[in-house]
């Protein structure tokens, strides 16, 4: 494929990803099913789903899930690296025993709205959780909580939740300020990293369709697909399985070191997560051998991401005080997290195609 048709595989909208995403998935032969949410619409009151495309024969021993938006906005790019690889030679060079199998649109409505979130501001990666299990507190959150939502934004209020950040890491150390800022936290609804009082409709319609598309398989792997993690044109892989076990040689055989030791992390210290979707993928699968990572592919400084993953807090709640400001406030979060520049969007496509050939390829026992 060239790379400017490869480019056209990055939509402005979800309705435009969706239809290229479900024509690419029809002309490869895959087999397409689709669960709709039932309470939510975008922005143009349009049908929102869960698609699911399984190339490849859907009872192979062998099962390479792929997904895209579970951070919603972020979806844009895993639809591209999704519809390319529909689109190319991957689907007629699968090796018979295994099957691809995308999940596009995991979080369709933070898709379609450019939100991180969902429709209820939860960040879906921090949902996979027992939610009967009681409250889980997150202290160092919440004694930062208020110094991270002003109810204006300019230049002063963001130094202000900026000097709040530094003096919180400054007196608890790198981690501890990962886990409080990062880690996920249940209590504030309209702060960030907010991981929900109950399943979202996201939380259970990926559920289904693993257990739809699946269980039952002998080997499968997850890549589940991001952006905002890594230096620009980079990528990191967020592999969480235990150092030394068999998933973790496995990651490490399939796509290399770069796998398992954080590379290319602008993080300083990673949050130890709860409620993560590669986790869930994992528990919901007992008896399958399975293998699974996130791929983040960087776009700017960890401190213009935060900054970023903030003014969204500050528009779900303040954008109609200021209509211009939060015009210029989105358009900067979509381009964090959707990159426009053509070299980004290359870059993403060429990586993954290799990280996704050798998922297949590891999947089948042709590792090297
Ligand atoms: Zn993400």
């Amino acid at each position: 494929m060239s790379q400017a048709a490869g480019l056209n595989f990055f939509a402005a909208r979800y309705t435009e990803a969706r239809e290229r995403f479900l024509s690419a998935a029809l002309a490869a032969r895959a087999r397409v099913t689709s669960m709709e949410h039932a309470m939510q619409r975008g922005p143009e009151g349009e049908g929102l789903y869960l698609d699911v495309a399984v190339a490849g024969d859907p009872a192979a021993p062998n099962r390479l899930v792929v997904a895209s938006g579970t951070h919603g906005i972020e979806g844009y790019s895993g639809s591209a690296v999704q519809s390319a690889w529909l689109s190319g030679p991957g689907p007629s060079r699968l090796p018979p025993d295994t099957a691809v199998v995308f999940l596009h649109g995991i979080n369709p409505w933070g898709f379609a709205h450019r939100h991180r979130t969902t429709e209820e501001n939860v960040d879906l990666n921090r949902n996979f959780i027992d939610h009967g299990a009681g409250p889980r507190a997150n202290p160092g959150y919440a004694e930062l909580h208020s110094s991270l939502v002003p109810s204006e934004w300019t230049e002063a209020s963001v130094a202000g939740i900026f000097a709040a950040l530094d003096a919180f890491r400054a007196r608890v150390g790198e981690q501890a300020f990962s886990d409080a800022y990062n880690g996920g936290q249940y209590d504030f609804p309209d702060g960030v990293f907010y991981g929900g009082r109950r399943e979202q409709w996201s939380n259970q319609a990926f559920r289904a369709a693993i257990a739809e598309h699946v269980a039952g398989a002998k080997a499968a792997a997850l890549i589940d697909l991001h952006t905002g993690i890594g230096g620009w044109c980079e990528h990191v892989f967020l592999c969480f399985h235990a150092p030394g076990s068999p998933a973790w040689e496995r990651a490490r055989r399939w796509w290399g070191e770069r796998a398992v030791n954080r590379q290319g992390s602008t993080h300083k210290a990673l949050a130890v997560y709860k409620g993560l979707l590669i986790d869930a993928f994992v528990d919901l699968l007992p008896g399958v051998e399975t293998t699974a990572t996130a791929i983040e592919f960087g776009t700017r400084s960890r401190v213009e991401m935060q900054k970023a993953s903030l003014s969204l807090c500050w528009l779900r709640r303040h954008a109609d005080r200021d209509p211009a400001l939060a015009e210029r406030v989105r358009a900067d979060y979509v381009e964090a997290f959707y990159p426009s520049a053509p070299e980004w969007r290359e870059a993403v496509l060429k990586a993954s195609e290799v990280f996704l050939c050798q998922a297949v390829a590891g999947l089948a026992g042709q590792a090297p």
